[in-house]
């Protein structure tokens, strides 16, 4: 039960670290691209060698400042707007964009499920942790497959209570799911771990899921893995039900926050 508590505070102190040096390594990378950059324009033009390298450690540390701010976009404490919302009017608004993220050998499906409870949440985070697991999954599936989209009502009881550090009730479950390559235990232990990641160097960053996780613990949810080494995943997310009143959706409180560096 203390795991995914263990697992917030975890986050907590790894995006504040993180935060801290990304933005320190920002400044210098920023050193490092101006000083190339003089370099390539006082350099004469016939020495080609030389203004390959320049060219080859200009792109390294372009790539070095689209990481950092990747970085930055994690650690940065983000407000969340909650809000009252359908996740099935949100799945189903989302579908082109899903469409166009899995391409052309992955079948998509939605199971809406009738009469859905709302939740209380940040769209834009909701959305963007859909899309997180649905690049897993497209990631997870190169040689094509089938990803479904379900939402549910659900009541989570006391016993799955206790063991998974979640209050009892009644939740908005929307679950995603992939016949892709699974993961082994030890992968599904560390998969919310921030940096965590198995796709190699410059290919995942390990933030995804870790995001996910912290939007779903901050919002008052849960979420879950199910998956099988050779026969696909399931992520399934819980947001509390919303009980409160229609208008509360019809006119969200817009915050205008100012954006930290
Ligand atoms: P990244 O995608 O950058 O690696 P994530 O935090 O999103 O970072 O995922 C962490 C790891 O969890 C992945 O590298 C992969 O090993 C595993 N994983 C996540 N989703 C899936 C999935 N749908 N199928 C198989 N493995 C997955």
């Amino acid at each position: 039960a203390e795991g995914q508590i263990r697992q917030m505070q975890k986050m907590e102190a790894v995006g504040q670290l993180t935060g801290g040096i990304a933005h320190d390594f920002n400044n210098m990378l920023a050193v490092v691209i101006g000083g190339l950059n003089l370099v390539q324009r006082r350099l004469a033009k016939g020495d080609t060698d030389v203004h390959k390298f320049i060219a080859g450690a200009m792109e390294g540390a372009n790539r070095a400042a689209a990481l950092t701010q990747r970085l930055l976009a994690f650690s940065r404490q983000q407000p969340l707007s909650p809000q009252a919302l359908n996740a099935n009017q949100m799945v189903s608004d989302m579908s082109d964009l899903l469409r166009r993220t899995l391409g052309e050998v992955i079948e998509m499906e939605t199971v809406l499920a009738g009469g859905l409870w709302r939740t209380h949440a940040d769209p834009g985070q909701l959305e963007n942790a859909i899309v997180n697991l649905a690049v897993n999954a497209r990631d997870a599936m190169p040689e094509g497959g089938h990803l479904t989209i379900e939402t549910a009502n659900c009541h989570l009881d006391d016993a799955y209570a206790d063991e998974h550090d979640v209050p009892a009730g009644q939740y908005v479950m929307v679950a995603v799911t992939d016949t892709g390559i699974g993961m082994p235990p030890e992968v599904v232990a560390k998969a919310f771990d921030p940096f965590f990641t198995t796709k190699g160097v410059g290919k995942g960053t390990g933030l995804g899921l870790s995001q996910v996780f912290g939007f779903v613990r901050q919002s008052g949810g849960h979420v879950k893995i199910y998956s099988e080494p050779g026969q696909g995943t399931t992520i399934k997310i819980y947001l509390p039900r919303f009980y409160g009143p229609a208008e509360s959706f019809q006119r969200p409180v817009k915050q205008s926050l100012p954006r930290g560096s």
